[in-house]
């Protein structure tokens, strides 16, 4: 049987519990899974491409150990497509929380099978404890030295509460 390897996208800045709800979901379906982080400027992430790297790498350490999948978490500023055929994709995962995500979501999905009809789309929907959270609103509570202690990895809080008390 073939290897199967999902990629699952995105700026991740800061990863979410969202995030790693989805991670975990997307786990149990392949044998390999990419974490690829876009480098995103035109959003002018909080956090630096490295910076973002380095969070999401200690969460998956802990998820590769108790899921036993293989978990790579790799930079890209490619096409996504393109990324997705470099690391030998057979599909992309995406999280759904709100009718909010679908439309943009929807246009990519149209737009990318026409790039590339072999790589399908993934959607998953993380538990409800964690469909609300988005790294957006997150940064914007921290700024405002809220509890952000509930939507984020312990180690995440820390490095947001350092980005905003300097
Ligand atoms: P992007 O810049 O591509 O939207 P994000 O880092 O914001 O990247 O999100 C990556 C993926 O994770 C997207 O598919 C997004 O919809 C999904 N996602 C983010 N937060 C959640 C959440 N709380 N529940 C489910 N999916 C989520």
């Amino acid at each position: 049987m073939t290897k199967r390897v999902g990629l699952y996208p995105g700026t991740f800045d800061p990863i979410t519990l969202g995030h790693v709800d989805i991670i975990e979901r997307a786990a149990k379906m392949v044998d390999e899974l990419v974490i690829g982080v876009a480098i995103n400027r035109d959003k002018g992430p909080l956090f630096t491409l490295d910076e973002r790297v380095k969070m999401v790498s200690a969460e998956m350490v802990k998820i590769a150990r108790t899921t036993g999948v293989s978990i790579r978490v790799t930079p890209f500023e490619t096409l996504l497509m393109k990324f997705a055929e470099e690391v030998k994709a057979n599909f992309i995962i995406r999280g759904l929380r709100a009718v909010s995500d679908f439309e943009y979501e929807f246009q990519m999905v149209g737009m990318n099978q026409r790039l590339n009809d072999d790589i399908e789309t993934v959607f998953l929907m993380a538990d409800v404890r964690y469909q609300f959270i988005a790294s957006r609103l997150v940064k914007e509570i921290a700024r405002l030295q809220g509890d952000i202690s509930g939507f984020v990895p312990a180690e995440v809080a820390t490095a947001l509460r350092a980005k905003f008390s300097k």
